[in-house]
């Protein structure tokens, strides 16, 4: 994968404010209409025409652009890494970092990103659109301005939000927290378990007491992942084909159950015991809700307490987008023992 680099002083013949880099990614959000009427990837380099007020934030932008654009439905860890290892190499002279990436994984890459660089002590704020740059209704252009004002916002000298965050719809969300919950609205993503981080109006209100910070500690890069995950999401009448072909998969570490309401599963023998066989077979499993809101309580029902028995973990309230990253990371740098110490812990916020 390559990409190419773009240099935009939107302050010219003055000097920047600060320095912030846009990482496209792809998306709707760059598309646009060629000649012959073919939607194909925006070129960068023509952003301060498409989008003029640019110039009244008075950025140094570094513009790195994906050679190859990505729906995000097709994003992988490899794309992860290298867009973490672009945040990594720049960091120091970087005020402030923009990922414009696809809707539909995005809260996946929002949640990697954050367990990918811990002791951040920068804004990553990661947006898109849901109608393409190019179009008069387009969100493109808010989400834009709004995450490059954010990513460069200050006080006192530093960082006003110096976490990994998704801007959308004039909200600013902690990442590993979002879910995409709308494909026709502009409300695209929402954080059922923690407050909105900032909010977008005439000036933008940001949440003092819900961004987190890191403390005092140095940026580390961890770049290993292990695919060697699953979920399995309970539905009334599942049956143990279903359930069997998930579990006895070669090779598996780890499984998400998505459970019913607090964490909830049916009671019924062979269920239970087909998990049970899992689990001392040392495969791990983690119980998250189906529910967007609340968090998982294992033994707070009858059908819970058999999960807790037998030893399945309580991801409390994780997203499901949060402990696939998660998971994939944990096993990946830590292995198996470690991602069971690490799994329940907040590593960035996401838990808790
Ligand atoms: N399919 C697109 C993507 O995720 C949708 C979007 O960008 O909103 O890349």
């Amino acid at each position: 994968m390559t990409y190419t680099r773009i240099n935009i002083n939107t302050a010219q013949p003055g000097k920047a404010k600060s320095r912030v880099m846009i990482i496209y990614t792809g998306g709707t959000f760059g598309m646009t209409y060629d000649a012959n009427g073919v939607l194909i990837p925006f070129d960068f380099s023509l952003i301060l025409e498409q989008l003029p007020a640019l110039r009244n934030l008075f950025l140094e932008i570094t513009v790195i652009s994906f050679d190859h654009p990505v729906d995000s439905s097709n994003i992988q860890p490899v794309h992860w890494k290298m867009i973490s290892e672009i945040i990594f190499e720049n960091y120091e002279e970087q005020d402030g970092f923009v990922v414009l990436h696809g809707t539909d994984t995005m809260a996946f890459t929002a949640s990697a990103l954050s367990f990918m660089l811990p002791g951040l002590a920068k804004p990553v704020i990661v947006t898109g659109a849901q109608l393409p740059i190019s179009q008069p209704r387009s969100d493109a252009r808010e989400n834009l301005i709004t995450a490059l004002e954010i990513a460069s916002a200050k006080e006192n000298g530093k960082p006003r939000v110096p976490e990994v965050c998704i801007y959308f719809d004039y909200e600013l969300l902690r990442g590993n927290r979002s879910k995409k919950v709308e494909s026709m609205h502009f409300d695209a993503f929402k954080s059922e378990n923690y407050p909105t981080l900032a909010k977008a109006g005439v000036k933008i209100d940001y949440n003092d007491a819900a961004i987190r910070r890191a403390e005092n500690e140095e940026i580390h890069l961890l770049t290993r992942f292990s695919t060697d995950i699953s979920i399995l999401k309970l539905f009334p009448g599942i049956d143990k084909r279903t359930v069997n072909s998930i579990i006895q998969a070669e090779g598996l570490k780890a499984i998400i159950l998505e459970t019913y309401g607090s964490g909830n599963a049916p009671s019924t023998a062979w269920f239970i015991e087909s998990l049970k066989d899992a689990i001392k077979q040392g495969i791990m499993m983690v119980n998250i809700s189906q529910c967007p809101g609340g968090t998982v309580m294992q033994g707070k029902y009858e059908t819970s307490k058999s999960l807790a028995d037998i030893g399945v973990i309580s991801g409390e309230d994780m997203t499901m987008e949060a402990a696939v990253t998660k998971l994939m990371i944990l096993l990946g740098e830590h292995g198996i023992e470690g991602a069971r110490k690490l799994i329940n812990q907040s590593l960035a916020g996401e838990v808790g």
